[in-house]
């Protein structure tokens, strides 16, 4: 796949992870989630683990100065590939930030896809959402629950429940979603890169819809 920058942009539980992971499997695509960089620095406790643990636990956002660090130091590894990226930019100084350094390595974001949800499907969804602990596949216990009960069907690593995925912070998940991501879907919308997919499509529909405009890119 040639040098493409994506941008997976939506509500928590719209199903961008798992689209991601699909793009991932499907494509050569690096997937970069700023959620799993966040908990995996978490689960190590590493400087930047201890730093942003109870943004990434209460559904806060971690600061922009960290976000940009850790995104920085990727893209000084992987700028030119055809990377995915999976929740991230989050506000709009990140969404500069990232302009800026793909600018320095003559690259620019090509294409934002938002895949919208309800609020209260989103609260649904999350509330059976699961993930292994081990490989970070997602599970949800409605529609899509592991095979084997409390154990990962490609792994055997154990199934858990994020804590941030509990519906009070769900909902501060989403009022902040409402207020800082938002206007990043106007910021790429201006810039007329912004497509749109509805997430109630399912999970097979909608990852339909996003190659097909991945091929149009
Ligand atoms: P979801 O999209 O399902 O909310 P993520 O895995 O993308 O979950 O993110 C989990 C948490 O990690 C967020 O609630 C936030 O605290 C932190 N986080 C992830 N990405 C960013 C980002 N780009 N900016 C700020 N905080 C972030």
């Amino acid at each position: 796949m040639k040098s493409l920058n994506l941008i997976l942009i939506g509500p928590p539980g719209s199903g961008k992870g798992t689209q991601a992971e699909l793009l991932r499997e499907k494509n050569s695509f690096v997937h970069y989630s700023t959620g799993e960089v966040f908990r995996d620095h978490i689960r190590r406790k590493t400087p930047v683990g201890l730093q942003v643990e109870r943004y990434v636990t209460s559904g806060g956002l971690v600061p922009d100065s960290v976000v940009l660090e850790v995104v920085n130091s990727f893209l000084a590894e992987n700028a030119g590939k055809a990377i995915l990226f999976d929740g991230f930019p989050r506000t709009i100084p990140q969404a500069e930030g990232l302009d800026k350094v793909l600018a320095e390595n003559q690259l620019a974001v090509d294409m934002a896809v938002l895949v919208d949800l309800a609020d209260d499907e989103v609260v649904k969804r999350l509330t059976a959402r699961r993930q292994c602990r081990s490989c970070s596949k997602i599970y949800n216990l409605t529609f899509k629950p592991p095979k084997k009960g409390g154990v990962c069907d490609d792994c055997d690593g154990e199934i858990y429940q994020r804590k941030d995925d509990s519906e009070n912070v769900i909902r501060d998940r989403l009022n902040t979603y409402h207020k800082q991501t938002e206007p990043v879907i106007g910021y790429y919308s201006t810039q007329g890169k912004l497509k749109r997919i509805d997430g109630a499509l399912g999970r097979d529909r909608v990852y339909e819809e996003v190659t097909r405009l991945i091929g149009a890119a």
